[in-house]
């Protein structure tokens, strides 16, 4: 009998070693179950020689399908992979090691999954055959989460690159506006002092043609306008001057206005008793101007609009009704959006920038008030805008109208 000694010198008898044996393999099968990454230990032709329960776990097999197979044979061929077959040939030929190979496999039941291998030979005895020891790490939530955080990173520098973007071509509008706007002013005035001329000597031919070129310098100014204060509007710096004005006043200058440029509407007005309102007297003017001409664009073949006013509940609202194209209830929202237009045969026809609801928008906003759609495709629609009558900046007060 071989008797060896223990650590105290004792003599061991070969049941204690075998009972040690048994302990120290007890021992080692305890932390490889333990561990969470599955584990597979190959003889050097791939046959397997055990794996750990993660393997079973993760990939849903059992010992009947697994110990004393192949492992490129194993779940249908699914670690039969080239790249992998090479990795683990090399360890037995030359190296001792490989790490984080990284597999992205469509595996049998657990499905698509990120595999991060690494393996390494194993000496069990000298001169025994060498095994391998695999190890297998799912890094599919890792990867997905990395992806995601990229795609995120990718998202927040896209939206700052576009915010710069935005910028500039806010800048460029302003800019082209602002230098766009003085020639044209000095062309308006021009056309004005020859229509003058023109009309002394007696030549209604020129006055004719002055008095409609004249009329495009507006539309051509008024677009200009448009550009610059929509490009102010988003920059915060639109800037309010309010005063107490008379708003009937306000709505028949207005009134005069359109009258005189409109060849195919009558404009029929319904006003309540006038009165006081605080606030931007030419901006509140815009509003209604761009209401009163949206109403007379998109209304082609009909030959009425109609405005009206009423107060009460301490509020003031003015509608324009036409009997036009009307906008879909999916639209109603949209309409106020920055270069929003409408889409479809007649409404391409319409010319315009999209602007003119996005600055009214915002200057009703301003004074607190609220605007309103109702419309019916094919049918007309009814713009409305309410202010708030503000007791204590400007007390509201009848005046003879
Ligand atoms: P623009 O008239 O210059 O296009 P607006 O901002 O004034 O710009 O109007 C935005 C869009 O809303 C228009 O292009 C048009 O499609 C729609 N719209 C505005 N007013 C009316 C209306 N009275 N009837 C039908 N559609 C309208």
């Amino acid at each position: 009998m071989i008797a060896d000694t223990d650590v105290r010198g004792d003599e061991k008898t070969d049941a204690t070693q075998i009972f040690d044996l048994k302990g120290a393999l007890a021992y080692a099968s305890g932390i490889i179950n333990t561990i969470r990454e599955p584990l597979v230990v190959l003889y050097p032709n791939e046959i397997i020689s055990s794996v750990n329960s993660s393997f079973y776990k993760t990939f849903k097999t059992d010992i009947r399908h697994t110990v004393g197979k192949n492992i490129f044979e194993i779940g249908n061929n699914q670690w039969n992979i080239p790249q992998l077959r090479e990795l683990l040939e090399e360890i037995l030929a030359k190296k001792t090691s490989f790490y984080d190979f990284e597999v992205e496999h469509n595996f049998e039941i657990i499905g698509h999954k990120i595999m991060l291998l690494n393996a390494s030979k194993l000496i069990i005895r000298e001169n025994s055959d060498q095994m391998i020891l695999l190890a297998i790490e799912d890094i599919t939530e890792r990867r997905n989460l990395e992806k995601k955080i990229e795609k995120e990173k990718y998202i927040v520098s896209e939206n700052k690159r576009l915010r710069g973007l935005a910028r500039q071509k806010d800048e460029f509008f302003s800019i082209a506006s602002h230098e766009l706007r003085t020639p044209v002013t000095s062309i308006k005035a021009y056309a004005q002092l020859m229509e003058k001329d023109f009309e002394e000597a007696g030549n209604k031919q020129a006055v004719k043609m002055l008095s409609r070129m004249n009329v495009q310098i507006d539309k051509l100014a008024f677009l200009i306008t448009d550009l610059l204060d929509a490009t102010k509007i988003e920059a915060g710096q639109f800037k309010y001057h309010k005063t107490n004005f008379d708003f009937n006043g306000l709505v028949n200058e207005v009134l005069d206005e359109m009258r005189f440029v409109t060849r195919t509407h009558t404009i029929e007005a319904r006003l309540a008793k006038t009165l006081f309102f605080f606030g931007d007297r030419e901006r509140i003017g815009r509003v209604i101007t761009n209401l009163l001409s949206n109403a007379i664009k998109y209304s082609p073949g009909t030959n009425t609009v109609i405005i009206n006013t009423i107060h009460e509940n301490d509020q003031l609202t003015l509608s324009v009704e036409d009997s036009g194209i009307g906008i879909l209830k999916s639209d109603q929202k949209k309409i106020f959006g920055k270069f929003f237009r409408l889409k479809g045969a007649i409404a391409d026809t319409f010319p315009g920038l999209g602007l003119g609801l996005f600055i009214s928008a915002d200057i009703i906003k301003r004074h607190n008030g609220i605007f309103n759609v109702q419309s019916k495709s094919g049918k007309g629609s009814v713009f409305s805008f309410s202010l708030p009558l503000d007791k204590v900046a400007a007390p509201a007060m009848e005046i003879a109208g």
